[in-house]
């Protein structure tokens, strides 16, 4: 999916990485006469570079990112208690992934555009939510859960 770019950095072999605003970073090499963006060799070029988009295939796998850290829970919900907000399409804002951790039973969790898939989690095998992709969770029995939100680490 396509996804904003915010910055640029090195990585240890100095090639340039783009900062994506999912988290996210994404090889930007200027490699002619294979792969030719000199916009990257440049200050200048990096800078006008800025807002626009690349395509996040790291985001279509719901991989999650690195150097993030949780910040904020939910309460814990049962099915009696999940929040109407949670039953139908809701997002996370820019840049925030969360995971549902199921504590007991299992919850079915619906993933929308561009991604489309359906899992059925419990307490081995919790669920990632990708930033700005609508999902929504349904219950089908007894189950506890929350929701984590993390944050990218200053
Ligand atoms: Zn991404």
């Amino acid at each position: 999916m396509k996804r904003t770019i915010i910055g640029f950095h090195r990585d240890e072999e100095g090639d340039w990485v783009a900062e994506l605003d999912c988290g996210h970073g994404q090889h930007v090499r200027h490699r002619p006469p294979f792969v030719s963006r000199p916009w990257v060799t440049s200050a200048e070029g990096r800078e006008s570079m800025l807002g626009r988009e690349l395509d996040c295939l790291r985001c279509d796998r719901m991989e999650w990112p690195e150097n993030y850290e949780s910040h904020r829970r939910t309460p814990d919900f049962d099915e009696g208690s999940v929040p109407a907000g949670l039953r139908s399409d809701h997002t996370t804002k820019r840049g925030t992934w969360a995971r549902i951790r199921v504590l007991s039973g299992a919850l079915r969790y619906h993933v929308g555009a561009p991604i489309e898939r359906s899992f059925r989690i419990n307490p081995a095998s919790p669920a990632v939510i990708v930033p700005e992709v609508p999902h929504r969770v349904e219950t089908e029995g007894p189950v506890r859960f929350f929701v984590e939100f993390y944050r990218r680490r200053k």
